[in-house]
């Protein structure tokens, strides 16, 4: 299976900006372990900006142009780092690609990415693909990597996009304040009343919410996709996931 995992700042990274040290191992390890049972394993991560938020003290994601960006310059390297050191204590090969909107938006450009890709899929490399936020401005930014996520899972073929976050699912209503919310398993179609159902944003230093999350499944379902929101407080689910079995809310891609 081709598998594209996206994992949101709010996964990898405490309130704080720092690393979640115990859960960005696990998630290495069980994806290393995943890709030895020979999935092909993408990974779309979030958390440069809210890592480079915690290594260089700031105390908040910033709202400046400049400041965000550093932050990114910052944070990359630190995820990268942390990757890559993660992912060779399992004999595995990380590689990295940022991409901005306009890349995506140019026919040449997105072609040379989807070469790019499939050429380190070949290699055996596991994808580290993050939205080059040092350099992206409002005009050509991508601007949440659930999109992203859709994008690189549409542009592989992939056979599954995983959303990690901080919720379980899609529910009903909103559970932080609607108790009597429900978990949505499966969704054939993305209704007008789904679209209703959601929320408005996520965490402090990420930047999706469930809103970009069902702009994700509309694009990969189209393209017959399945894609799945998990919580991944607890990464042995993507095992369960990978299986289909009856985790988060699964979207399922048409036929
Ligand atoms: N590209 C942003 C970052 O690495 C994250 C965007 C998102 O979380 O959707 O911080």
């Amino acid at each position: 299976m081709r598998v594209v995992i996206k994992i949101g700042t709010s996964t990898l990274a405490h309130k704080t900006g720092l690393l979640n040290i115990l859960r960005v191992e696990e998630l290495c390890k069980v994806m290393s372990d995943l890709k030895n049972a020979g999935n092909e394993v993408i990974l779309v991560s979030s958390g440069a900006i809210g890592m480079g938020v915690g290594k260089l003290g700031l105390f908040e994601k910033p709202n400046d142009i400049p400041t965000k960006q550093a932050a990114a310059a910052v944070g990359q390297c630190e995820l990268m780092y942390t990757y890559d050191r993660l992912f060779s204590e399992y004999n595995h090969t990380v590689a990295q690609i940022l991409v901005t909107g306009d890349d995506i938006d140019h026919v040449d450009r997105k072609q040379n990415f989807i070469n790019t890709m499939r050429r380190i899929l070949e290699l055996s490399a596991i994808p580290i693909i993050n939205e080059n936020d040092s350099v992206s401005t409002n005009e050509i930014e991508i601007g949440d990597n659930d999109t992203l996520g859709a994008i690189v899972a549409t542009a592989v073929s992939a056979d599954l996009l995983i959303i990690l976050s901080d919720i379980e699912g899609l529910y009903t209503a909103d559970p932080k304040n609607n108790d009597k919310a429900e978990l949505l398993h499966t969704v054939e179609q993305i209704t007008p009343e789904i679209e209703n159902m959601v929320g408005g944003a996520g965490s402090k230093l990420g930047t999706g919410g469930m809103i970009t999350k069902i702009k994700a499944a509309k694009i990969v379902t189209e393209k017959g996709i399945d894609m799945v929101i998990a919580n991944g407080e607890n990464p042995m689910v993507l095992y369960d996931i990978v299986a289909g079995k009856n985790i988060g809310t699964r979207f399922l891609g048409k036929v």
